[in-house]
């Protein structure tokens, strides 16, 4: 490749995206990477170790996310503060606690209309809506 096309290259790509921005076309809808859960499993209890990290990627409220795992994995449990990590009174693969988290990520954080995950979660009353900040599509959603 010469400098020469890297330069047109370059230039290509400022003008795409200074048009998009005045535009201003509906933000991009990026894939995101579901963040997988690090488990890690000592005697009886299975411990989320980056439960804190996944809530803040989804943009969650700890208290959902848990009560939703708990409830579907029929576990008490507890949420440590200070490692930001959920405890499991139980034993848990952590391919079983993946599984639940995409379906959880399905549900509770990807706009079903366009596909985007920057939605906020609400409650209305009794109704939880999921409000998608890309095409204000709102949707109620099963309460946990
Ligand atoms: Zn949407």
């Amino acid at each position: 490749m010469s400098p020469r096309t890297t330069f047109y290259g370059y230039e290509w790509m400022l003008d795409r995206l200074y048009s998009s921005v005045s535009a201003k076309t509906v933000k991009a809808v990026t894939r995101r990477e579901v963040p997988k859960a690090k488990v890690l499993i000592t005697g009886s209890y299975t411990v989320i170790r980056n439960f804190k990290d996944i809530t803040d990627t989804l943009r969650r409220d700890i208290k959902h996310l848990m009560r939703y795992l708990l409830k579907e994995l029929g576990s008490p449990g507890n949420y440590d503060e200070s490692s930001g990590s959920l405890i499991l009174h139980g034993r848990f693969s952590a391919q079983a606690i993946n599984i639940l988290l995409n379906r959880y990520i399905k549900m509770y954080v990807i706009c079903p209309t366009c596909g985007s995950w920057d939605t906020v979660l609400k409650r209305k009353d009794r109704v939880w809506i999921l409000m998608c900040e890309a095409c204000g599509a709102e949707t109620s959603v099963k309460p946990v």
